[in-house]
């Protein structure tokens, strides 16, 4: 066990051992009914796009290596391009990219990324 503290800031970190084991109850949870059903809907959770399920991996919220857990409030389906991004972007950078995607949402209440059907509120300049 090492603990890195000279980053700058701080970081949690899980043991490897621990890491394991949730990746194991993520294996577990993978199979059941619960996650079928998750991944059924086809949707991404993070950018929201139609995905198929059979392209939706699990991700995450809270990383593994920073003490998630495999538990149902933590995964979420994410398609292979959400869950590469987040692993390789900084969780600045991600937020970031997250909030690209809740500026969209706001405007249209529904899943999907169908065009606003009064077109865009460009008007009163
Ligand atoms: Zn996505």
């Amino acid at each position: 066990m090492e603990l890195n503290l000279d980053s700058g800031f701080f970081l949690v970190t899980a043991s490897p051992e621990a890491v394991r084991r949730e990746k194991e109850k993520a294996r577990a949870l993978r199979r059941t009914q619960w996650w079928q059903r998750q991944i059924s809907r086809g949707i991404c959770h993070y950018c929201r796009r139609a995905t198929p399920p059979g392209e939706l991996t699990m991700d995450h919220i809270i990383p593994l290596i920073r003490e998630g857990k495999s538990t149902r409030g933590n995964v979420v389906p994410a398609c292979k391009a959400c869950n590469s991004r987040k692993k390789y972007l900084l969780p600045i950078e991600w937020q970031d990219y997250l909030r690209n995607f809740s500026i969209e949402e706001s405007t249209e209440e529904g899943v999907g990324r169908q065009d606003p059907p009064e077109g865009n509120k460009n008007g009163r300049v």
